[in-house]
């Protein structure tokens, strides 16, 4: 049987347990050209949120009866005839919060587990990953000397987005929630410096980190934090829009930035980005972000929890804060 995680009902504010229902159907057979995956991991990402309001965004909603999109990692069990995959070959790609799915291969990419563990292409070489790194080099156009500033800085996108732009010579200052994580990211990541959201007065510490402000700032979080970091822009700023998770289970309208017009005095720029408009080249990204993990200069983590049925309870994490790095659920039962 596929246990399979149903979209039921609409959340306002933060999803509750009944937002969805697990559902144990029988494994569908592929037809003429297709493949069956057995899905090992799934891939639990801030976006989902996104994805269960009816509204117009990059990406239709998921609509109610469906299967939760998600992105996720497998093996194909059974190929009938599939042009390109074969029996064995670990794809990865959007199959949805269920433990198989039937595909025609379309937007499925093969990866060699040889190379890198599966829950680490739906991480650092996969979505979040490529977020990072064409979010920081396009948009963000680092260069070496560059003040870069992230939030969300122990996340899935913000831990890689502060390591690359080390990589290529900037001062990185990372916003994290907890003492913990913020240790993490001057000791384990080799972030300059580290601001505790949650204890810390974010003006005062921005002004200690940053003392003669920032080139660039990496936005996961948006709300309060945003509008602080638009208060120190150097000339010429840029300001990347990835994300907005503090404003995702709004039940209100989501809160804009007042200090915009920080943007106009400094000549900044901000900039919203979809990774998807990346697809092209990520194979090259992820050839050059392996070529770093391998140098030991750029670290990856994945904090994997299991079962489909401790879905709910493992999705809250994103919002918590409860997880260090990318958040992965193993949904293959052993
Ligand atoms: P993540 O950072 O691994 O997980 C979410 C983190 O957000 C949590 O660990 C938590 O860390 C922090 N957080 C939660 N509520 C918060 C709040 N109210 N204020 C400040 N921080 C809060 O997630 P991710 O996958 O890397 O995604 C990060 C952001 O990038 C999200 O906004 C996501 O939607 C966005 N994203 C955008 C794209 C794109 O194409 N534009 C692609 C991927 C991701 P703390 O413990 O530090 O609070």
């Amino acid at each position: 049987m596929n246990k399979q995680l149903i979209f039921k009902k609409r959340p306002i504010g933060m999803p509750e347990a009944d937002t969805w229902e697990l559902e144990s159907n029988p494994i569908a057979e592929p037809g003429e050209g297709e493949v069956l995956i057995q899905h090992h991991y799934i891939s639990l990402d801030p976006a989902m949120r996104g994805w269960m309001n009816d509204t117009k965004s990059y990406i239709p909603p998921v609509q109610i009866g469906e299967v939760m999109r998600s992105g996720s990692i497998g093996i194909v069990v059974k190929s009938n005839n599939h042009p390109k995959f074969e029996e064995g070959d670990v794809l990865t790609g959007w199959g949805g919060v269920q433990q198989y799915v039937v595909t025609n291969g379309e937007n499925w990419y093969k990866v060699d587990t040889n190379l890198a563990p599966m829950p680490m292409y739906i991480g650092t070489l996969g979505m979040p990953g490529m977020t990072a790194y064409f979010g920081i080099t396009e948009v963000g156009k680092i260069k070496e000397g560059d003040i870069v500033l992230v939030s969300g800085a122990a996340g899935a996108v913000g831990s890689i987005v502060g390591q690359i732009a080390k990589i290529k010579g900037c001062k990185v200052i990372g916003i994290a929630g907890g003492a913990d994580k913020c240790k993490y990211l001057i000791d384990e990541l080799g972030f300059d410096g580290a601001i505790d959201y949650k204890s810390e007065n974010l003006a005062t510490a921005l002004k200690r980190e940053c003392p003669k402000g920032i080139d660039v700032y990496f936005d996961n979080v948006g709300g309060e934090i945003l509008d602080v970091a638009l208060t120190r822009l150097r000339m010429h700023a840029r300001i990347i829009i990835c994300g907005a998770i503090s404003q995702y289970n709004n039940k209100t309208a989501i809160k804009g930035p007042s200090n915009y017009l920080s943007l106009l005095v400094n000549r900044a720029t901000m900039q919203g980005m979809v990774v998807m408009d990346y697809a092209k080249d990520y194979a090259k990204a992820a050839q050059e972000m392996g070529m770093w993990m391998m140098q030991g200069k750029l670290k990856s983590r994945e904090d994997v929890y299991e079962g489909i049925e401790n879905f709910h309870d493992t999705f809250k994490r994103l919002f918590t804060g409860d997880k260090k790095g990318k958040l992965v659920l193993k949904v293959k039962e052993d």
